[in-house]
């Protein structure tokens, strides 16, 4: 539920939420469906419910604890704006988020509509990053909508990539994580599809992060571009 992270640009995840369900095809071979219905067939009670959306009010305060400062994805194993989780408790994950703000907290949704009809509610403070999932360019209209959301950090997870995104406008976007699907049925990602991501980035000057090629053996085909790393962060990190 929270804890350290093997995802390359966190540090620990928090999941006051688990559940969701499929909204867009980068959801097809949604990982957080996998582990759950894992979890939940090895009787672990967090997953009672499966992969439905569940609320775990004891963990709201988790990030709390930690006193050391930590990058964290918040709701790794769901979407924070689903339409079935309440206005009231995402304000409790905002509240902490808002007093804590020793850590910087990376909030991604495949959900941007929800975020900008509760924009003038939730407080925005500067550690809270808000992406979208831009997989192919079918969903390419929630960087428009994103763009509508008064935070400091804006930035796409374009992963699983499924397709070119050849016209991205970055403009007010300060962040673009790129990557492959990994795991079984992994849909193949052209090298030239990401090639053309990085170069947008470097000619809009936003930060870009290639997380993976992926494949069924993610580790076999690593994270090098072009013989390159690129773990880039966004500039405009409070200290
Ligand atoms: S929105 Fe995210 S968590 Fe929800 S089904 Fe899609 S990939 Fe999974």
């Amino acid at each position: 539920m929270a804890g350290n992270s093997s995802i390359e640009w966190t540090e620990a995840t928090w999941n006051p939420v688990t559940g969701c369900n499929k909204v867009s095809d980068g959801c097809k071979h949604c990982y957080a469906e996998r582990m759950a219905k894992r979890l939940f067939a090895m009787g672990n009670p967090r997953y009672i419910n499966g992969f439905k959306v569940t609320l775990h009010n004891d963990l709201i305060n988790v990030p709390r604890k930690w006193n050391k400062p930590k990058r964290i994805f918040v709701n790794s194993m769901s979407d924070l704006f689903h339409e079935e989780i309440p206005l009231e408790f995402i304000k409790q994950v905002f509240k902490t988020m808002n007093e804590t703000p020793h850590h910087s907290y990376q909030v991604l949704t495949k959900r941007p509509e929800r975020v900008v009809e509760l924009a003038n509610i939730l407080n925005f403070t500067p550690n809270i990053w808000m992406g979208t999932s831009i997989e192919n360019e079918k969903v390419i209209h929630r960087i428009d909508i994103l763009k509508h959301v008064p935070a400091v950090i804006r930035f796409l997870s374009c992963e699983p990539l499924l397709g070119p995104l050849d016209n991205l406008d970055l403009n007010n976007i300060h962040w673009v994580i790129a990557g492959g699907e990994s795991g079984p049925g992994a849909r193949p990602m052209e090298a030239d599809w990401v090639r053309s991501i990085r170069d947008q980035c470097n000619e809009q000057k936003v930060a870009f992060f290639f997380k993976q090629w992926g494949g069924v053996q993610k580790h076999r085909f690593g994270r090098e571009l072009d013989d390159k790393t690129y773990n880039e962060y966004p500039k405009l990190t409070l200290a």
